[in-house]
């Protein structure tokens, strides 16, 4: 028996300031580069339109079951009931990404 590798997305949280109240968008990709990728893209879109970015984080989730363990009260199948994430990265922007936590 092997150990089974669940099939993980990664999900994203930019909280930016836009002069008046802080705000958040998210968003989703296949791999970390892939996300690096985005993330950069959407805080370039943000500087542009005068927002300054506070924050970001970045969660690896089970794509089943997006970090519930569940799916209609059953253990999930993909990552054997995981909880939450898989691993947790943030974004500074003067510091770069800095990973928090592996479980
Ligand atoms: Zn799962």
């Amino acid at each position: 028996m092997g150990t089974l590798v669940p099939i993980t997305l990664w999900f994203y949280i930019i909280e930016f300031h836009d002069g008046e109240d802080v705000s958040a968008i998210t968003g989703e990709a296949e791999s970390f580069e892939e996300c690096q990728a985005c993330v950069q893209h959407d805080c370039d879109e943000l500087r542009r339109e005068g927002c300054s970015v506070l924050q970001v984080e970045a969660c690896e989730l089970c794509l089943e079951c997006r970090g519930d363990g569940q799916i209609e009260s059953a253990t999930c199948m993909m990552c054997g009931g995981q909880t939450g994430s898989f691993e947790s990265q943030f974004f500074l922007p003067r510091l770069g990404w800095k990973r928090l936590a592996v479980r």
